[in-house]
């Protein structure tokens, strides 16, 4: 039987109850202080509340809390806790209201789309990638039309493309051109492929102007293309005008993150307190070996412990791999991209396996997020919500996780 929690709080002054909790990974410790409210306190500072009564079962189940409102459930538990017998029972009810008005308002987070100025380029990078005509355009303006239909508050726009490759494809176009030479030839790819890249860039900061409330942006970098100084100023010139991150795709790059040419992502990361997505996976592509390995990015979570790693796909079939190292290093964070669109299906997991997998990780480390226009949106929220995790979980990954990313502290 399941009562309001008013009904019972304005009866007899209940016992009030409370669960301290201080919490090191997923795991919530606590020391029960009563034995009615019980408030768990996490180490974002987030309160998972539950009132529960033993005999008739859980009358209030509640969710995350934002900074502010943790430190305000603080104040009221160590209040209660101090007034021992003579409890009022209204402080209980605005807890209660708080927390429920808290639990309603969960805004969806989708932290990385390859979302492009055009259809065209959204087109292109699909029929590159994909098998099949692309389901989706790609298109800024498509996207936000996908976020007001499934409900995403704001969307991460991650501008990538597969430079070196695109490099190579031009040089081998101009192959019948005796004009100019080779080492000619190359230059000028390079050139076209570094400034359209860079205009790209330009662009995603330029949609989060337009939009600021709905969307963020990375600056996109090969420092093995780009050279360490043209990466610097591309990196300080973006951040300068919107840009929260960068981003880089190992797997394209031709060497691993902890190669030397890569140390000044590394660096800049460092000096400008902002975090790095990178993507990762056990497989290679076209012959390469796995540059995005997991593993391949130890040496530098543990050398830049300020920078905040983001490893994409949930280690792509390294999820052992991204367990261990999310146990080991408090700077690592990875997300769903691709993957959750395919929960459920052949293609992937189960929910129950993805569930337990996403637990074993982390559920304060796994960031929410589809790869649109790769993968299906929709399908990627609603499988997200049909996992066997609790509100409050779910709460984390959808809305809360990436806050501590973009956060420089
Ligand atoms: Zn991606």
């Amino acid at each position: 039987m399941t009562k309001r929690l008013d009904q019972v709080a304005t009866g007899v002054a209940p016992e009030v109850a409370a669960m301290a909790v201080s919490a090191s990974g997923s795991r919530l410790r606590g020391e029960l202080i009563k034995d009615r409210l019980q408030l768990l306190v996490a180490p974002v500072c987030l309160v998972v509340a539950r009132v529960a009564s033993p005999a008739r079962g859980p009358l209030c189940r509640v969710g995350l809390l934002s900074v502010q409102e943790a430190g305000y459930v603080q104040q009221k538990v160590s209040h209660l806790m101090s007034s021992t017998r003579s409890i009022s029972p209204s402080p209980i009810v605005a807890l209660a209201s708080m927390m429920r008005a808290t639990m309603s308002e969960i805004q969806v987070v989708d932290f990385h789309t390859h979302v492009h100025p055009t259809a065209r380029g959204g087109l292109a990078l699909q029929r590159r990638f994909q098998p099949g005509a692309p389901q989706r355009s790609g298109s800024l303006s498509e996207m936000l039309a996908w976020m007001a239909k499934i409900g995403v508050a704001k969307a991460m726009i991650v501008p990538w493309m597969p430079a070196q490759d695109l490099v190579g494809e031009l040089v081998a176009k101009w192959k019948g051109d005796g004009k100019l030479t080779e080492a000619d030839k190359l230059r000028k790819a390079q050139n076209l492929i570094v400034q359209r890249w860079r205009r790209l860039n330009k662009w995603g900061t330029e949609a989060v102007k337009a939009h600021p409330k709905k969307l963020m942006t990375l600056v996109g970098l090969d420092p093995i293309l780009m050279g360490e100084a043209l990466v610097r100023r591309e990196a300080e010139e973006r951040l300068a005008t919107g840009a929260i991150g960068l981003k880089i795709a190992p797997l394209f790059l031709g060497c691993p993150p902890d190669d030397p040419r890569m140390e000044i992502v590394w660096r800049l990361a460092d000096k400008y307190r902002v975090f790095v997505l990178a993507q990762s996976g056990k497989g290679g592509y076209q012959g390469r070996p796995a540059w995005g390995h997991p593993q391949h990015f130890e040496q530098v979570l543990r050398s830049y412990p300020h920078v905040k790693i983001q490893l994409a796909h949930l280690g792509m079939g390294h999820e052992d791999v991204m367990a261990k190292l999310t146990a080991k290093y408090p700077n690592l964070y990875t997300d769903t991209s691709t993957r959750a669109a395919h929960f459920g299906t052949s293609h992937d997991w189960s929910y129950r396996e993805a569930a337990k997998w996403i637990r074993r990780i982390g559920v304060e480390r796994v960031v929410y997020a589809s790869n649109y226009p790769v993968a299906d949106p929709a399908a990627a929220k609603a499988n997200m919500e049909a996992l066997p995790l609790t509100p409050a979980e779910k709460r984390l990954i959808m809305s809360e996780n990436y806050k501590r990313l973009v956060s420089k502290g």
